[in-house]
């Protein structure tokens, strides 16, 4: 078996990279505003749409909502499609922006009657802090300490009714009595290649590039089942469109930059290939725990876990089994590597 493992040095090609870069500040534009706009995740959706209309009959707040899945899947952009279905404002904060639990506080109490608190990746939120929330959530009040000893008085200070909408790359991680206080629990799921091809051609649309149905289709493959992801693909592929053709994004003009950008046709990037290889070239295939894996290739065993492995799955080049990851059939076929014994997962 001949396994080259010189792309393991090279840079990882930051374009497929799920985390907010810095040349995704005019995301923002990006954003759909609306249920009607946001494409994909139709069973959130559906679910959501019911929840907003109940509320607005009642004229309540929202329930409390959790919103899980991979980076880049859209749940900050969902959480503002509520506050606008709603007609509410939205603060944002994050748990690890929390610092103290004055932070936390004052954002409870600086909110209006109906406004919805988003706390992104909330399994990060100090555990110490999260009872606050629990009366925050349930009772709409909350009860602080002053001062200590025997001298240390109560205050009980009554909030408005509000929504907390969670959104969380880990929703393990949560524990059960924060978990348990959300009335809402939405998944939201890799999307479909035509649901991204939707998304980039209307990105397209708003940011004024002439793109073919091919070119949209091509990217919307390659992005790992990410807007993020295919948003920025479709940014960088224009600057290829621009320099080397004539402006307009065709799936030849897609196929080539994107290919200068070491993401393959099915859109795996060096390190997806190197972890698999790793599982090939030292696990004969699997199987391998994630925490072995990880250090086998140097890489942090939260992000294999949360960033790389869904799309992975999803794709059928990875199966998670009792005894760790294997490789599929598809893989050693993909790598162009011939497989030794019989130790892969058929799928
Ligand atoms: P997350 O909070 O899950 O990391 P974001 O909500 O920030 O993801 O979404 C990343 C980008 O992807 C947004 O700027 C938005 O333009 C785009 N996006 C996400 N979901 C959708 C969708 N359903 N339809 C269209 N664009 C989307």
């Amino acid at each position: 078996m001949s396994i080259n493992f010189s792309d393991g040095l090279e840079e990882i090609p930051v374009v497929t990279s799920s985390s907010v870069l810095p040349e995704d500040v005019g995301e923002g534009s990006l954003r759909p505003r609306m249920l009607n706009e946001y494409i994909g995740q139709e069973k959130a959706k559906d679910n959501l749409s019911v929840f907003i209309d109940a509320a607005r009959l009642r004229n309540e707040p929202l329930d409390h909502v959790l919103l899980h899945g991979p980076p880049g899947l859209g749940k900050t952009t969902l959480a503002a499609v509520i506050a606008n279905e709603m007609g509410v404002n939205m603060r944002i904060t994050s748990g690890p922006a929390i610092e103290k639990p004055g932070d936390l506080v004052a954002m409870l109490t600086n909110l209006n009657e109906g406004d919805i608190l988003f706390v992104d990746e909330i399994h990060r939120l100090n555990r110490a802090y999260e009872e606050i929330l629990y009366p925050a959530m349930e009772d709409y009040a909350i009860d602080i300490i002053l001062g200590k000893g025997p001298s240390a008085n109560s205050l009980h200070l009554e909030l408005p009714k509000f929504t907390l909408i969670g959104a969380t790359t880990r929703s393990g991680q949560l524990t059960a009595p924060l978990r348990d206080r959300f009335g809402v629990t939405l998944r939201l799921e890799l999307y479909t290649v035509d649901e991204l091809r939707r998304i980039v051609e209307r990105s397209a649309d708003i940011l004024g590039i002439e793109i073919e149905r091919d070119g949209a289709v091509e990217i919307a493959s390659r992005s790992r089942g990410t807007p993020r992801i295919a948003n920025r693909m479709l940014r960088r592929v224009r600057d290829f469109a621009q320099v080397r053709a004539d402006g307009v994004i065709t799936k030849d003009v897609a196929d080539m930059a994107l290919s200068r950008l070491e993401v393959d046709k099915s859109g795996l990037d060096s390190l997806d290939r190197r972890m698999l290889r790793s599982i090939i070239e030292f696990y004969n295939g699997g199987p391998v725990g994630l925490e072995t894996l990880a250090a086998t290739i140097n890489e942090d065993s939260v992000t294999l876990e949360d960033v790389y492995e869904p799309y992975l799955l999803q794709q059928g080049f990875l199966t998670r089994t009792p005894r760790g990851r294997c490789v599929t059939r598809k893989t050693y076929e993909h790598l162009g590597i011939q497989q030794l014994g019989q130790q892969e997962i058929d799928i």
